[in-house]
């Protein structure tokens, strides 16, 4: 070998200290992302386990050995941690003590009885065990962004073999009690492969965050905040240019005196009816419709692909839906109505603005007719004259 196994061994200990700085840089720029700091959090407990590992090889003293499974396996356990928070949103420290700990018994009850090498050979295993169970929590993540998921999960899974190599190779020498640390070609390659592994792993661990964080200002950028229902740039980014023929259909929506619901019961309480209709809007949503706010309290739901006839079916079902309703706020039971402008698609394609104005007209129409009521824009002809959105 041209270099020795503990230069290594440290060039692996200070690669990985650097990706937990970075890491830990990464989590300090938004706090939010607490899984960065499990993450950091686990790669230093690795970085402790390997400077002590590296001080074993050199003075293999039980007490070393045992220090090193503890960071170890404290360290893999928290990584793993790390996955399971990136798939679910959660951390379970439970789910990473109890893992860390089975880990631990394992291995520093036959190191401290002086049976290293069967010490080792559950330490790899544990090792193994807790890098295939990580691969597993990015291989069901894998559908956000599976290129980088992907290659994280292979890399785990491919450290993990290295690990289980490492310990079919003391098994099949049978040494119960080794007296130094464990030196083969598994343990070689396996150091090879954790440097390659780790290099990959937080390369790519870095670009999913991005990835992440890029997927979700696009999805903010796109989402009304309030209601969770899909904002006005949204809609107009899916059908802005897009011609609108006999199956689709666009209906417009807005609240009856929603000002005097401010006016009597406060911004809040206006906030939570939009919030009550945006729940209406959305029940009556089937896949494929676009529901969306357009702006304060007016709405719009979008069908591309309908019969004749269901807009304003749907469009009633929801203005009696929204009247039946019975609204909490401040003791009592509030009662809010909604007029409704629907643009059935014709069989010459209007775009989508000349259908919005159109519905726009008919809200309008029904407003004046009284409000709380369905207005339908089928007498149009051509494109009206557009007013401005
Ligand atoms: P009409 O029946 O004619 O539609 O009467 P209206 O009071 O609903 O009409 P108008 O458009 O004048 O009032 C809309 C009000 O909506 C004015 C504004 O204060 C309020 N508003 C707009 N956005 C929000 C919001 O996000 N939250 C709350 N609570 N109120 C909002
Ligand atoms: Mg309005
Ligand atoms: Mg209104």
């Amino acid at each position: 070998m041209m270099l020795d196994y503990n230069s290594l061994l440290l060039a692996l200990g200070v690669s990985t200290a650097c990706l937990a700085v970075t890491m830990m840089g990464s989590w300090l720029v938004r706090r939010a992302e607490t899984v960065l700091l499990t993450a950091t959090v686990g790669l230093v407990l690795v970085v402790g386990g390997i400077f002590v590992y590296s001080a074993y090889v050199n003075r293999p003293e039980p007490w070393l050995g045992v220090g090193n499974f503890v960071l170890f396996h404290a360290g893999f356990a928290t990584i793993w941690g790390a996955g399971k928070q990136f798939l679910t949103g959660r951390l379970s420290l439970p789910g990473i003590a109890t893992r860390a700990l089975a880990a631990m018994v394992f291995s520093v009850v036959p190191m401290l009885s002086g049976y290293d090498g069967l010490a080792f050979i559950a330490d790899n295993l544990a090792i193994a065990l807790l890098l295939f169970a990580t691969a597993r929590q990015y291989w069901l993540a894998r559908a956000e962004a599976p290129a980088p998921i992907l290659g994280i999960a292979a890399l785990y899974t491919l450290t993990g073999i290295s690990f289980v190599l490492c310990a079919a190779v003391l098994i099949s020498d049978g040494r119960l009690v080794l007296g130094a640390a464990p030196s083969n070609w598994a343990e070689d390659l396996s150091l090879a492969v954790c440097i390659a592994g780790m290099t990959g792993i937080g390369a790519l661990s870095l670009a999913l965050h991005q990835w992440r964080l890029a997927a979700r200002h696009r999805l903010d950028a796109i989402t009304d905040p309030l209601t969770g229902l899909l904002n006005r740039r949204a809609v107009f980014d899916e059908y802005g240019t897009r011609p609108m023929g006999t199956t689709t259909a666009v209906i417009v929506f807005d609240i009856d005196h929603f000002k005097s619901v401010n006016d009597r019961h406060g911004h809040a309480a206006g906030d939570h009816v939009l919030k009550v209709f945006a729940g209406e809007l959305t029940a009556h949503c089937r896949p494929g419709d676009t529901a969306a706010r357009l702006g304060g309290e007016e709405f719009a739901l979008v069908f591309k692909e309908t019969m004749p006839g269901r807009a304003e079916l749907a469009a009633e079902r929801i203005r009696g839906a929204f009247e039946a309703c019975e609204i909490p706020i401040d003791g009592e039971m509030l009662k809010c109505t909604v007029s409704v402008g629907v643009a059935p698609g014709r069989a010459q394609p209007l775009d989508f603005d000349a259908m919005l104005s159109a519905a726009d007209k008919a809200l309008y129409a029904a407003k004046r007719a009284g409000r709380n009521r369905v207005e339908l824009a089928g007498h149009l002809q051509a494109v009206p004259s557009r007013t401005a959105s």
